[in-house]
């Protein structure tokens, strides 16, 4: 006799990615928060600077369109963190904990090479580190058609739909 385990959730079939820099982070209210010191020593890399992503506020709209499609998609988080600058790895970590709910753990992967992931769409303020060949569809955010995450989240929704 088969026992089904009543607790597991089904996933929604649809896997989206979606990057941090730019898209969930707002990368300039960290640049801005920087010492004055800091920003001289890092000027013209800011993102080289010890601590700077821990300094950064969630772009306006982010945090709750992302928690709304976790109703609708299989939803991890997929940045880059510079190579050179370790803490940047811990901050993003300390990040996706403070602001998004327990859904999201161990649903980070910090990646440079985006277009060996599987999935179905990818939200990305730009087309590096592989996003332009991500295998799925690349939502360009910030472009004309996707200029905020209202109209992102409205266009993936017809994607849930279809
Ligand atoms: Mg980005």
């Amino acid at each position: 006799m088969l026992h089904l385990n009543k607790n597991i959730k089904v996933l929604p079939e649809k896997r989206l990615y979606v990057d941090m820099d730019g898209v969930l982070v707002d990368f300039n209210s960290g640049v801005n928060r920087l010492s004055t010191r800091m920003y001289e020593l890092y000027k013209g890399h800011p993102d080289k600077a010890p601590g700077i992503f821990a300094l950064m506020d969630p772009v306006p709209g982010a945090i709750d369109a992302i928690e709304r499609l976790t109703d609708h998609f299989d939803v991890y988080i997929l940045s880059t963190a510079p190579w050179d600058n370790p803490s940047a790895w811990s901050d993003k970590l300390n990040w996706v904990h403070l602001h998004l709910s327990d859904y999201f753990s161990k649903r980070l992967i910090l990646c440079h090479h985006k277009e060996l992931l599987n999935g179905d769409y990818l939200v990305d303020d730009n087309s590096q580190n592989g996003a332009k060949d991500f295998p799925g569809e690349w939502i360009h955010f910030g472009s004309q058609q996707f200029p905020d995450w209202d109209a992102v989240e409205e266009y993936l929704n017809q994607c849930a739909s279809k």
